[in-house]
């Protein structure tokens, strides 16, 4: 899709910092850390955000992130997995990604 920025990535146009990819999945370092470990992963197929991805692609990125955190020894203590969605979920890349925040203690919703 023309104007989203995770396109344009997913087309070689903007460049990334990849660590994952296969046939339907990418998956990035976010350009603003909020953790030690924090990646993006997106479906390669445009939708604006969860709401509008049919649960197969859903299912693919999931996959993905399985495989990720399999393969990837700083992951065995743990791992958050975040999706953003709309206005007041503070979306503000209109192009579904899901944040995989680890490498550290992160704070419970409760603390
Ligand atoms: P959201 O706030 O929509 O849930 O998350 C968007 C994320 O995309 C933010 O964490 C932000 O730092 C990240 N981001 C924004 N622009 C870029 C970019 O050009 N490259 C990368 N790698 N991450 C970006
Ligand atoms: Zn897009």
């Amino acid at each position: 899709m023309s104007d989203c920025l995770f396109c344009s990535i997913v087309e070689g146009k903007i460049p990334c910092e990849k660590v994952f990819e296969n046939e339907n999945v990418l998956a990035f370092k976010d350009i603003y850390p909020q953790a030690k470990i924090h990646i993006l992963f997106i479906h390669k197929n445009h939708s604006t955000d969860i709401t509008q991805m049919d649960l197969n692609s859903i299912g693919e990125v999931f996959s993905a992130i399985k495989e990720y955190v399999d393969k990837n020894p700083k992951l065995t203590k743990g791992f958050r997995i975040v999706n953003n969605c709309g206005q007041e979920g503070a979306q503000t890349v209109f192009h579904t990604h899901f944040h995989l925040l680890a490498g550290e203690q992160l704070k419970s919703f409760g603390a």
